[in-house]
């Protein structure tokens, strides 16, 4: 059923912009799926940058720069393939000699950020509709107009909701009573796209449990109170190929949890949330910063965290495990009981479409206009997700799609595509 949603996705950004010079640069920038001539499964085409530069006297040069993304065989001649961020390098020529695309395969960046001879620093106005840019050199605006067309994500997320909304395989996870019992019929796909569009389909106003994907939020929220290393340091960024309760994991790695993306690093990141030693004051930590990311009030599914905390035995080892290694910053069955508030969160689609965005705009609600966290931490939570997103399937997930997402057993999917 994934690979069939993967299947039918498309996504593009186009963008032009005249430099100071008087010389255009368009963009396209993007991410579709297709049959792979080769085999029946979908290959992800977000792994080519291309660069046109229209010249004044209307003649184009057009580089082909092949970035080696996941799950891309293919020729990067191939229209199918797309665009990366346009540079231009000091001297105010278009410069297409670094990797542009850096941006777009993964491990992801964020937005038209980084150059080291580049200038172009993008952010989206949402009021105006233009994109904003500064020349990082000269320090000026300049704007490049965005032409994302809505009407091509809306049809693309109809196109993928026509294609599996039939599927029934799979079963509801049981082990969380809770669960077992949300109807399975349940379908729906949001985009929200770093304007602020959200376009949906299917149920996705339904407030479902967020479960593991709120790891990606406190990971976040984690790596901005203490900074990015602190949080690779204490917990770790690796994955651990085994499932995502694993015990095994822990006492193999025993010096680091692995990821705050599998559960044992997300309880010892639940640990370091400040103010540590406060229940109160880190459950208000976490849950401001989840309703930031999404713009919208959430609140627990009392039901479901009665649920899980009754039956939660394996993560109550972990736990007290983690205290074992003094991977435990916090007391251990509060840390843990956060952890299970988190998980219970109940999340509608189209929210969850808007966190990712606000990731995918380096910490800019694109809704809520919210500056909620630093830009660089962008790539360093979408590394993550690239890595250990699906647990021990995300080497299978990225190489049919290319994107760092990451799930719940409550059935949500977030998958981001840093600046579209
Ligand atoms: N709360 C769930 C657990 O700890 C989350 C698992 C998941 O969504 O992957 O078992």
């Amino acid at each position: 059923g994934l690979r069939r949603l993967a299947a039918g996705l498309r996504v593009e950004f186009r963008a032009a912009r005249t430099d100071r010079h008087g010389q255009q640069h368009r963009l396209v920038l993007g991410a579709h799926h297709r049959l792979c001539d080769r085999g029946r499964h979908p290959v992800h085409h977000l792994c080519h940058a291309q660069t046109l530069v229209a010249r004044p006297a209307g003649r184009r040069r057009v580089r082909p720069l092949p970035l080696g993304g996941p799950g891309c065989p293919d020729n990067p001649d191939s229209p199918d393939n797309f665009d990366g961020f346009v540079r231009t390098n000091r001297s105010g020529r278009p410069g297409v000699t670094g990797p542009i695309g850096r941006s777009i395969a993964g491990p992801i960046g964020s937005p038209g950020r980084r150059s080291e001879e580049g200038t172009t620093e993008a952010r989206f106005h949402r009021e105006s509709g233009k994109r904003e840019t500064t020349d990082q050199i000269t320090n000026k605006p300049t704007t490049m107009t965005p032409k994302i067309d809505r009407q091509h994500v809306a049809q693309a997320l109809r196109g993928a909701y026509d294609r599996v909304k039939n599927t029934t395989g799979g079963k509801n996870a049981d082990y969380i009573p809770y669960l077992a019992n949300v109807p399975s019929t349940l379908f729906g796909i949001a985009a929200c796209l770093t304007d602020g569009t959200v376009v949906a389909v299917g149920d996705t106003e339904y407030r479902f449990g967020i479960e593991s994907v709120s790891k990606v939020p406190t990971a976040l929220l984690a790596m901005q109170q203490y900074g990015a290393q602190e949080v690779l340091d204490r917990i770790g960024a690796d994955a651990t190929g085994l499932p995502f309760n694993s015990i095994i994991a822990i006492l193999l790695e025993n010096d680091h949890p692995s990821t705050p993306l599998v559960n044992a690093g997300a309880i010892s990141a639940c640990s370091l949330i400040k103010p540590v030693g406060d229940r109160d004051g880190k459950w208000q930590s976490i849950l401001r910063f989840v309703e930031a990311l999404c713009g919208a009030q959430v609140g627990v599914i009392d039901e479901l965290y009665r649920s899980e905390s009754e039956t939660n035995f394996n993560n109550r080892s972990i736990a007290w495990l983690l205290k074992n290694y003094n991977r435990i910053y916090d007391d251990p069955d509060l840390s843990l009981d956060l952890y299970t508030r988190q998980c219970s969160i109940g999340i509608t689609a189209k929210e969850l479409a808007t966190l990712a965005a606000t990731i995918a705009a380096g910490g800019r609600n694109p809704v809520t206009g919210e500056e909620v966290f630093r830009a660089e931490l962008t790539p360093k939570i979408t590394a993550m997700m690239a890595t250990v997103g699906f647990y021990e399937h995300t080497g299978d997930w990225l190489f049919n799609t290319g994107l760092p997402a990451k799930t719940g057993v409550g059935g949500g999917i977030m998958a981001v595509i840093p600046g579209v």
